[in-house]
């Protein structure tokens, strides 16, 4: 499946998803037969399609310490002497590049920057390649939802998804989980009127009817139907308000309310 391609002249590089244990994806970057591999939490997929496709493996991109996010590192590394690019605020040993916001990682022909985007867990990061339009985000930002507060606090994971937020309104959002269609049932809960939200179920509906991934999304997308990149409009703050009367004061409290809602939902 050719999901993206790189403008201009030269190979292109395709970006896929391989599912992996209940609902995840690990994603594969490849070009002229060279790989990287994000979030491989299992090896298992990775190496059938290298093996496969007779191709090489250059790096492993790191977005936070989850064993479903990091567990087939070690197995792929020792395979293949990928280089692995991490967080430096990884507690995760298994990293040859630890990175820090703002940093470049380099691969397939492609400068990647690095967005530090605490939340989830406390070491994640997310990387973003412009000239690719490509988002890589793990479990920061959802196709229609965000990731569970393991670690940080409300005030940095709606800190880190205004950060995402300010990208290009094209960037795809590559998301290292199939939820979209749980999350809009959430969505749905806190804006039941809101139409670019009503289409994005039924279209998710059929996708999942025809049982193809939901992901990736845009940027654009979700600034228009993810409730929680919503905490500035009047609808989402009332709804947020009727969990919460804090709710009420600003975005961020608005956006606590939200996340804690969607915790019991
Ligand atoms: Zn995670």
């Amino acid at each position: 499946m050719t999901l993206s391609t790189e403008p201009g002249s030269g190979p292109e590089i395709r970006i896929f998803p391989l599912p992996a244990f209940q609902d995840n994806y690990i994603w594969l970057l490849e070009k002229a037969g060279r790989v990287v591999v994000v979030d491989p939490g299992d090896a298992v997929p990775v190496l059938r399609v290298l093996d496969q496709g007779k191709l090489g493996l250059d790096a492993i991109l790191i977005t936070h310490h989850h064993a479903d996010h990091v567990g087939g590192v070690a197995a792929l590394a020792a395979a293949h002497g990928a280089r692995v690019f991490g967080p430096a605020k990884s507690p995760f040993a298994h990293i040859d590049v630890r990175l820090r916001e703002g940093d470049r990682v380099s691969v397939l022909g492609q400068d990647f920057s690095v967005l530090e985007v605490p939340g989830h867990t406390l070491d994640h990061i997310a990387y973003w390649c412009s000239p690719l339009g490509a988002l890589f985000c793990g479990d920061t930002l959802f196709a229609c939802g965000c990731g569970r507060l393991f670690e940080g606090s409300a005030a940095q994971m709606f800190a880190s998804l205004s950060k995402i937020a300010k990208l290009p309104e094209d960037t795809r959002v590559y998301c290292a989980h199939e939820y979209t269609s749980a999350n809009i049932r959430f969505a749905l809960a806190v804006e039941p009127a809101n139409l670019d939200l009503v289409l994005r179920r039924d279209e998710c509906a059929a996708t999942r009817q025809r049982g193809q991934p939901t992901v990736p999304s845009t940027i654009g997308l979700e600034k228009a139907t993810n409730p929680f990149l919503r905490c500035a409009q009047a609808t989402v703050r009332a709804a947020a308000g009727r969990r919460n009367p804090d709710a009420g004061r600003d975005e961020g409290e608005a956006f606590a309310a939200l996340r804690a809602w969607k915790d019991v939902f």
